[in-house]
């Protein structure tokens, strides 16, 4: 990569962003950061404390006590790795109502800005191309058919020994993609100037290769 690059990836649950930002930002000697993580860090931390995000005042207390930050593949919560335990359906239900909480947005939002600073991101979540880095290098928005995000979901799961089912996964992403697309403040939508990129008949490799012909093409 020539000269310092973010690149935004946006889209709904389970459209692949993940696994393709980590392998685009592996091509491009790029950091990669997951912001989903990061809510879901908070999510934790709501638990943890027993913190209403409805209550104002104690939502505040407890971010300006907190530090989340995303390291070499690691969600790191006040000095602890929390990528073992962020991941359950529990914290899946609250990270999304809790991530419309305009005070968790600016909070993370902030965080997110500053890694940025430093050197090549390549970035994923919902608000990134839109609020984070309006004006990054390269937008994408990736999608994908709620069944086949379902299918992936439920392949990953099983693959880790998780007796997982295709319905209650389903229906899980469609509510989450309601709720990420219809909240009042900062919803999940495709950014201005973003390349849409439909990946349900894709494979992981050709919708990486595709965002890479978008890079290459800009440094030639
Ligand atoms: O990406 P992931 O599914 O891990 O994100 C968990 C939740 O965090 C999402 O359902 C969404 O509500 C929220 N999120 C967000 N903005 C981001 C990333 C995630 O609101 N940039």
């Amino acid at each position: 990569m020539r000269t310092k690059t973010i690149v935004a990836i946006d889209g709904p649950a389970g459209a692949g962003k993940s696994t393709i930002a980590k392998r685009l930002a592996a091509r491009i000697g790029a950091d990669y950061i997951d912001t989903g993580a990061m809510y879901r860090a908070v999510a934790l931390k709501l638990l943890r404390t027993g913190t209403d995000y409805k209550d104002p005042e104690a939502l505040q207390t407890m971010l300006d006590a907190m530090d989340v930050d995303f390291s070499e593949g690691h969600t790191i919560l006040d000095g602890e790795d929390v990528s073992g335990l962020i991941r359950t359906p529990e914290i899946s239900a609250l990270a999304s109502p809790s991530s419309g909480v305009p005070a968790i947005r600016y909070k993370l939002t902030a965080l997110q800005q500053a890694m940025g600073k430093r050197k090549s991101i390549v970035m994923d979540g919902r608000d990134i191309g839109t609020v984070v880095f309006p004006d990054a290098d390269f937008k994408f928005f990736l999608t994908a058919s709620a069944d086949e995000r379902a299918r992936r979901r439920t392949e990953e799961m099983r693959a880790k020994g998780d007796p997982a089912d295709f319905e209650t996964i389903r229906a899980d992403i469609i509510q989450r993609d309601y709720q990420d697309s219809h909240r009042e403040f900062r919803p999940l939508r495709k950014a201005d100037g973003a390349v849409e990129i439909d990946s349900t008949d894709m494979s992981i490799e050709s919708v990486v290769d595709t965002m890479m012909a978008f890079i290459e093409a800009r440094d030639r």
